[in-house]
């Protein structure tokens, strides 16, 4: 199963329009880089590992970080699609890249 990044906005939106604001939704986001942080800190011997599997933990605060991204984005009506690749557009022209992320898409999907 794919997730498709607008029915991921929709979700999200229902799921927190009108109830919490970015505000909240940003600070939780903090809270979940800080769990991502100090996942690769047990990986990387920073810090004291509990729990066995470092690496589905790893993708599981990752997958926390996402969504409180797309949440902050959903109830501000943000389109990610289309700004991820206007976003990358520029930076492809910026960084002189020989692809961008539109192009690619439209050359992996056929
Ligand atoms: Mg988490």
């Amino acid at each position: 199963m794919e997730i498709k990044m607008s029915t991921l906005e929709k979700y999200l939106y229902e799921r927190y329009s009108g109830w919490t604001n970015e505000q909240g939704l940003f600070l939780k986001l903090v809270e979940e880089i800080g769990e991502v942080a100090e996942v690769i800190n047990m990986r990387n011997g920073s810090k004291l590992a509990y729990g066995s599997n470092l690496e589905q933990k790893l993708g599981e605060e990752l997958c926390d970080m996402v969504h409180y991204i797309v949440a902050i984005a959903a109830i501000n009506n943000i389109d990610l699609t289309k700004t991820m690749i206007e976003k990358d557009k520029i930076a492809s022209k910026k960084y002189n890249h020989d692809n961008n992320l539109e192009s690619y898409i439209i050359n992996n999907e056929k």
